[in-house]
């Protein structure tokens, strides 16, 4: 098949079955029959490819898990239920007690919720570091470091980070890299083809796009594939049937949305820069962004999410959303309709000030995950408390 993006998108992971559908089918059962004994025994050890049981295989399950494996370029890739519930299943199948993860701050904040008071428990420890410092992630790796573990860009400020060149660094120091992909998506960045190890998603945001349903997925070489399905089979975070048709599908339409609502926020960022009531924007799509040169060279275009400061702290954002019609008040992101968020008070809101603050997250902070109305109506939307 073409290696070409769009045609993986819509050809990859498909096999009929006898009746010949055209769109990929949808099978709801639990579990599956065999032929004999000798075929049930050679299913069950693995000897013989095919189903077994649904906390493990489900052929739209795996229609779903191979065509995001050949969009993110990857040998193998295992599905779950949730985002979260991959990025558990990487902790579980790479970490043990006493070993420690190095990470770039401001995570997503289950992820940090996950890495501090959960593993904690179980002797895995954690280190953040400035997500675009290089020397610091070399300097926090410990000889019980097993993996290091970024978001890029980063929520809410948008901070790009370097995979290729961190990438050199895990080699060197022999811990694995594991990229949370979800803001980009494969449309617009392959993690793997940069030199990380292991890619997650939260299918929950752009894979399925419409914010229907809860998936997640991780994508990595065989090897490393092999030993988180095994922690998915015993342990059965699974993706149902169902979510997984629903993000196949999604995943069919993901690199034109990424890039319909990557132009819409570009737009949107260009826009707020030019107001007097916005104080700054991050959105790595601007020459004005730190990171805008690497962004260029990184990622196919900047995505679809702009965080701006308003000027006049708490009281201004607050009454930017409050007057808004047609965008969505909610933390979700990753959806065709534009959501607005103040992050202080509400993902965010569980850090301390003076946490927040150092993190850069301020009182009139906004964050907006430009969706596919026309932008004119968003920014008019975002106009509106100004009358
Ligand atoms: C939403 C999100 C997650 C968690 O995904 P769920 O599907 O909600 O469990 C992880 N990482 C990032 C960056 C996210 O935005």
């Amino acid at each position: 098949m073409s290696e070409d993006f769009s045609t993986l998108a819509i050809r990859s992971g498909i096999e009929r079955s006898q009746f010949g559908e055209h769109s990929e089918a949808l099978y709801l059962t639990s579990s599956f029959v065999f032929g004999s004994a000798a075929e049930a025994a050679a299913r069950f050890s693995g000897e013989q490819p095919g189903n077994v049981y649904g906390r493990f295989t489900n052929p739209t399950v795996t229609a779903f898990q191979q065509r995001l494996a050949a969009l993110e370029g990857a040998q193998a890739c295992v599905a779950f239920s949730s985002g979260m519930a991959a990025i558990m299943a990487t902790v579980m199948a790479f970490m043990k007690a006493g070993e420690h993860i190095v990470a770039s701050r401001s995570l997503f904040g289950a992820t940090q919720q996950l890495f501090g008071p959960i593993l904690g428990k179980f002797g895995v420890s954690v280190t953040y570091v400035p997500a675009t410092d290089l020397s610091a992630y070399d300097a926090a790796i410990l000889p019980n470091t097993r993996m290091v573990f970024i978001e890029t860009p980063s929520n809410p400020l948008m901070d790009v980070i370097d995979i290729a060149a961190l990438a050199k660094v895990c080699k060197a120091r022999g811990v694995l890299l594991v990229v949370d992909n979800c803001f980009c998506s494969p449309a617009l960045q392959q993690p793997l083809q940069l030199g990380a190890d292991v890619v997650v998603h939260s299918a929950t945001k752009y894979l399925d796009g419409q914010g229907r349903v809860l998936g997640g997925a991780v994508c990595a070489r065989q090897e490393l594939a092999d030993e988180v399905f095994k922690y998915l089979r015993t342990a059965g975070p699974s993706l149902s049937p169902f979510n997984a048709w629903v993000i196949l599908k999604g995943l069919e339409t993901l690199s034109l949305r990424m890039h319909a609502q990557s132009a819409n926020a570009l737009a949107l960022a260009q826009w707020l820069e030019q107001q007097p009531w916005v104080e700054r924007v991050f959105y790595p799509g601007l020459a004005s962004h730190p990171q805008h040169e690497l962004a260029k060279q990184q990622q196919r275009a900047f995505g679809a999410v702009v965080s701006f400061e308003v000027k006049g702290g708490r009281e201004n954002a607050w009454k930017v959303i409050d007057h808004t019609r047609t965008i969505s008040i909610t933390a979700n992101l990753g959806d065709t309709k534009t959501t607005i968020t103040h992050p202080s008070t509400t993902t965010h809101g569980r850090l301390t000030p003076e946490v927040r603050e150092a993190a850069g997250i301020r009182e009139g902070l906004l964050r907006v995950a430009v969706g596919l109305e026309a932008v004119e109506d968003v920014k008019a939307d975002l106009s509106r408390w100004l009358a």
